[in-house]
């Protein structure tokens, strides 16, 4: 049998390379970027078009190349920068691999000019496909421009795989941010389809993060600084009440490298531990300095995971230096952690309206007692001190103690898992769940809210568990859809508009379902330059809520990037539903409980939450005698 095997040829062998560098267009934007920090620039340019997917182009002012190098930079392997194994453990470049711009080359097309500062002219090379197409003599300034234009031309599979243009620019911006954070001592410029979308001017770490994520950004900003043998800890984590729902501005940088950590994340908030609201995240931009020898960066090819010879120690260090911090700057003691009440007082049921309203005398109305069952589980808030006072304090005689009990009970506030003031209807017995005077029924059924959680009420067949916080999704979401589609919300006019500021990715987001937020009661004033001003709210949020809304929502825009408007509007009603919603541990009185489920069961689709998750369970009556 003759011999079957073959050494690949290099463009074979490159493609198969690429395919680990390169995935999408950002990793032609790093890899470039890269580089240039690497020929020690001081101004560098970036242009995309169409998300790079046309054009990814980088236009530095660093060494450049002299005509050999210029010819063997695109080969395998060739790297300036090292060149024994040793070299490895001393590594202060990017790069290393010598791998970068031969794969890119394998599958774009490429075209480089280049001039080192003492040559008189420079050396401009095309590339297709590995393959050079021209080398010649050029004139152009000092430094390097590298355009690598129609990406993944000869492998249409990756191609068809890249995303919406929205995705990969947001992938661009991404790498672009982290390698402009760990280089405030560079100029960067970025541009997208022919407009400016950063100019970042040289400054240091604290003006060149204001500069990417907005001027609000600097007063949220607490310094971390820490000198040891084994680490320099310096950077920023943000003050605790600006913590977002979203995970977005999380940074570490090792030795200027953006890096992934979650084992240090992990020390990060658990140096925040008990400062943060519930599903916050803080943001931090972390700079590590460590001996190069202590760390191997060359366990992933993209380089965003290292390994740390001394994780342990690391991991106690960084989280004592920013508690230190939390508590130098005086944040900790200065937190309120009270909820604010208006997140749990249930809205007003607009659909609701043709209904008459029942007057109901309540002998036992008593207004202290009444503000204090809406406020969420906390006990010890000075919101309700009275209320607590009068609950709590020891009763002249037992006659009194039950008497107290009595009215706890009805309040629902204690008690909660027990079952005693459910009343279950076994006279009748339909199939239906809900006739047509099921709605009308429900108004004088009792409800029971059980675990700060569930609603209970009776229904013909037997017994309906409802979960509040799904139930009143479900409510919204339908309501916000209606008022999208057809553009009739009512909005609330602010005494003073809110002012907040985003980056400048987070507001084109933003714009993107500017008219869907419009119409659902939102009014901007403006919605550019990294701030968003807003002079109308609809009327079933607070004006408190509405950082917290737009940051869900953002970061359910990010999660999930809608392709039609049709998914966007569902999207968004789908996020602002979820954000507004009564949460958990919140109590509802009795009146608010019967809202909540007539305007569920007046929903086209009770059942299931806008996530498919199932609202209600029910129980019949036969499966509750067979308990027996
Ligand atoms: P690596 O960065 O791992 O060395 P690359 O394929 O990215 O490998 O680059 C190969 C070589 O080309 C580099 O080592 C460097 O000498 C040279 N080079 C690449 N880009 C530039 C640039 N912008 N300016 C000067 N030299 C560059
Ligand atoms: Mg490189």
């Amino acid at each position: 049998m003759s011999d079957i095997i073959q050494l690949l040829p290099d463009h074979v062998a490159n493609q198969i390379a690429a395919g680990e560098v390169v995935q999408r267009p950002s990793s032609v934007v790093k890899e470039l970027l890269e580089n240039s920090i690497d020929a020690k620039a001081s101004v560098i340019k970036l242009i995309v078009k169409e998300a790079g997917k046309t054009l990814v182009q980088v236009v530095d002012d660093g060494l450049g190349m002299s005509v050999t190098d210029a010819r063997l930079s695109f080969e395998r392997h060739a790297t300036s920068k090292i060149k024994v194994a040793e070299d490895l453990f001393q590594l202060n470049t990017k790069g290393f691999r010598g791998e970068a711009l031969a794969s890119i080359a394998a599958i774009a097309h490429v075209e480089l000019k280049t001039r080192q500062e003492e040559d008189e002219v420079g050396t401009e090379i095309k590339i297709e496909g590995s393959e050079v197409i021209a080398q010649e003599v050029c004139a152009t300034p000092k430094g390097t421009s590298i355009c690598v234009k129609n990406l993944f031309y000869n492998i249409p599979a990756r191609r068809n795989f890249l995303k919406s243009n929205s995705v990969e620019l947001r992938h661009i911006i991404d790498e672009f941010h982290r390698v402009a954070m760990a280089h405030p001592d560079i100029r960067f410029e970025m541009y997208h389809n022919g407009s400016e979308v950063f100019s970042l001017p040289a400054s240091n770490y604290r003006q060149r993060i204001v500069h990417i994520f907005g001027g609000k950004t600097n007063e949220k900003l607490v310094p971390i600084n820490e000198e040891t043998e084994l680490v320099t800890i310096t950077g920023f984590v943000g003050k605790p009440e600006f913590a977002k729902r979203t995970r977005g501005e999380q940074f570490f940088f090792v030795n200027n490298r953006y890096i992934k950590s979650a084992y240090l994340n992990h020390a990060v908030n658990a140096a925040f531990e008990g400062l943060l609201k519930d599903k916050t995240h803080p943001s931090y931009f972390i700079y590590l300095q460590v001996d190069p020898k202590s760390i191997d960066i060359n366990i992933h090819p993209t380089k965003t995971e290292i390994k740390f010879d001394d994780e342990h120690a690391l991991y106690a260090m960084l989280r004592s230096s920013i508690k230190h911090s939390l508590g130098q700057f005086n944040v900790a003691p200065v937190l309120d952690f009270e909820r604010d009440t208006s997140f749990d007082t249930p809205y007003e049921f607009k659909s609701k309206s043709a209904k008459p309203p029942v007057i109901e005398v309540d002998r036992n109305f008593n207004p202290f007692q009444d503000k204090a069952s809406s406020v969420s589980t906390s006990s010890s808030g000075s919101g309700n001190k009275s209320f607590q006072r009068f609950k709590k304090e020891p009763a002249g005689s037992w006659e009194n103690l039950y008497v107290g009990l009595e009215s706890d009970m009805s309040h629902s506030s204690k008690e909660e898992d027990s079952f005693s003031s459910v009343q279950f209807e076994t006279t009748e017995v339909t199939s239906k769940l809900f006739d047509e005077s099921g709605e009308k029924e429900l108004d004088h059924h009792i409800t029971y809210q059980l675990k700060r959680k569930y609603i209970v009420t009776t229904i013909k067949s037997g017994m309906l568990i409802i979960n509040q916080s799904r139930a009143h999704q479900r409510v919204l979401y339908e309501e916000l859809l209606k008022n999208i589609t057809m553009s009739n919300a009512i909005s609330q006019q602010l005494l003073f508009p809110l002012k907040l500021s985003y980056t400048h990715q987070e507001i084109a987001l933003l714009s993107n379902v500017q008219e869907q937020l419009q119409n659902t009661g939102f009014v901007f004033e403006k919605l550019d330059d990294g701030e968003v001003e807003i002079s109308g709210i609809p009327t079933n949020i607070t004006e408190s809520e509405v950082s917290f809304l737009l940051d869900q929502l953002l970061g359910d825009l990010g999660d999930e990037v809608p392709d039609s408007s049709f998914s966007q509007t569902d999207l968004l009603a789908r996020s602002v539903a979820k954000s507004v919603a009564i949460k958990t541990g919140v109590i509802l009185e009795t009146e608010q409980q019967q809202h909540l489920v007539n305007s569920l069961f007046a929903c086209t689709e009770p059942n299931y939450t806008p996530d498919n998750k199932p609202i209600f369970i029910t129980m019949s009556v036969d499966e509750i005698d067979k308990k027996f």
